[in-house]
């Protein structure tokens, strides 16, 4: 894999305006494994300029060709999917097989999706004596994080060029060659120059400039609550459009007529998967007391097999937080059933997978997002309390119910306080909204509510 030592503005490779770069870190070696510019305002000033220009072309577009670009760009990402996943190893430290099948594979079905629905959508409709237009808002700028470097990519830029917007994207500094790998690929599938532009750099610098920048329309943030609040705030300010797409505590509700085994399995599984680096991640089990033994017992048998073939977690800085999370469960009094603080290897920034017992619904553990391998299980005596624990942290962005008949678990999702919520361990639907209620965020990706998230109306009346 090589890295670009340029932005990709205006439908090519040009010179940052700085010298400064960022060192791209392998997590399982902690070597260097590439260097990328690290743009400034200026660089973020000629990307959202490129981007402006191309918007009028671009949003008169027709939708079908639109479409047709989409799905030349899925085809790309199609042909190059051994060296996506190969990059997104590289950079981020998953293990390979769940690179090329989540990380390379996710991305293509919501390219897809994208390319299908931009054909179909129904960009105008009449409402009684009026002509509605669903117009694009305009330029976007897109801010996305490491964890799944090319899915948050993909479901901000697909339905935003579906949409006929322009986008500048800032990726994050971890995993910034999957980003650069995205231009290649766009530029292969022959979009038009200055529809998709890329500005390499460090959050509080191009990020920022970014959703400051006064001729961006839109901002769509994906990361940590504490950077979205504040860009939530400076779009306000702006009056300008603004979604965000921040962290979650999800619960894992396992009702007594379950099967236990079944819904602990894929619980540790859903955690442990990613590194724990998932911001839906079902991080809390809440278990009925009368099982909770056996739930912990079936947890840490299942968690102890993963070991260190989970892999890393993306930096030192990362592992860090993690670990301190876990000294921290330690320290309020929950019980450590596998894992523990301690690095499982010598060498990359491992983690040990790690399962709580005796977790209270206050504890820290409970209620912060830990963004690690991480799991806390707590104990309910009745559906009313087990309703209290799901909805009682700040986020509301997954969960899960179990339950021995769906129409049961079906009852008790419609009183969770969450965007998504998977019955019985139902799959995951690249066409179905996501998002947060509470602090989880603002705004849905995804699917047609992704869509309209990048569109305006207009209402003519006759
Ligand atoms: P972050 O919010 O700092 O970074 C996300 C993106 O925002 C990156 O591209 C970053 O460069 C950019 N950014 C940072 N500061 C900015 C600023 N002032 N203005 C504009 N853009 C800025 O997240 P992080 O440091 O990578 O991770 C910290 C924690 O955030 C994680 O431990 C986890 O809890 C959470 N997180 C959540 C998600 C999610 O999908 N919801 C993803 C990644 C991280």
């Amino acid at each position: 894999m090589k890295a670009h030592h340029g932005m990709y503005i205006g439908g090519e490779w040009r010179p940052a305006a700085g010298a400064d770069t960022i060192e791209v870190v392998n997590p399982v070696d902690e070597q260097v494994i590439g260097r990328v510019p690290a743009g400034t305002a200026a660089d973020v000033g000629h990307a959202v300029r490129a981007a402006r220009a191309a918007l009028p072309g671009w949003a008169a577009t027709p939708p079908t060709e639109r479409a047709a670009k989409l799905a030349a760009l899925r085809d790309v990402l199609v042909a190059r999917k051994d060296e996506i996943a190969e990059t997104v190893t590289a950079e981020l430290g998953s293990p390979l097989p769940f690179s090329q099948a989540v990380h390379a594979g996710v991305p293509i079905l919501v390219a897809g999706s994208y390319a299908e629905l931009a054909a179909t959508y129904a960009f105008e409709e009449k409402v009684g004596n009026s002509t509605v237009y669903h117009e694009p808002v305009g330029v976007v700028g897109a801010i996305t994080p490491w964890n799944y470097p090319l899915h948050q990519i993909v479901a901000k830029v697909a339905p935003a060029l579906a949409a006929g917007c322009t986008v500048v994207l800032k990726p994050a500094e971890d995993t910034p060659l999957t980003a650069q790998l995205f231009a290649e690929a766009v530029a292969e599938a022959g979009l038009p120059a200055g529809v998709f532009n890329l500005v390499t750099g460090l959050g509080p610098v191009a990020g920022q400039a970014l959703a400051e920048h006064p001729d961006v329309d839109l901002v769509s943030f994906t990361g940590s609550t504490a950077v979205g609040r504040r860009i939530g705030g400076t779009a306000g300010a702006a009056v300008k459009r603004v979604a965000l797409e921040l962290g979650g505590k999800s619960a894992n509700v396992i009702l007594p007529s379950a099967d236990l085994a079944k819904a602990v399995n894929v619980g540790v599984a859903n955690v442990m998967s990613n590194s724990g680096q998932t911001c839906s991640a079902w991080t809390r089990m809440l278990v009925h007391t009368s099982q909770y033994e056996e739930a912990v017992a079936l947890a840490a048998a299942a968690a102890a097999k993963y070991g260190d073939r989970i892999g890393p977690v993306v930096s030192a800085k990362q592992r860090s937080r993690v670990r301190s999370y876990i000294e921290k469960g330690v320290a309020e009094g929950a019980r450590l059933v596998v894992g523990g603080p301690e690095s499982p290897r010598e060498q990359g920034y491992f983690v040990s997978p790690t399962v709580f017992a005796d977790v209270t619904p206050d504890m820290t553990i409970a209620q912060e997002e830990i963004f690690g391998p991480v799991l806390s299980i707590i104990r309910y005596e009745d559906e009313e309390e087990a309703v209290r624990i799901a909805n009682g942290t700040v986020y509301g962005l997954a969960g899960a119910v179990w339950a021995a008949e769906e129409a049961e678990a079906v009852a008790f999702a419609r009183r969770l306080d969450t965007g998504q919520v998977d019955i019985n361990g139902g799959r995951f639907n690249p066409l179905a909204p996501f998002g947060g209620y509470k602090q989880s965020g603002v705004g849905r990706e995804l699917g047609s509510h992704g869509l309209s998230e990048y569109l305006q109306t207009k209402s003519l009346q006759f």
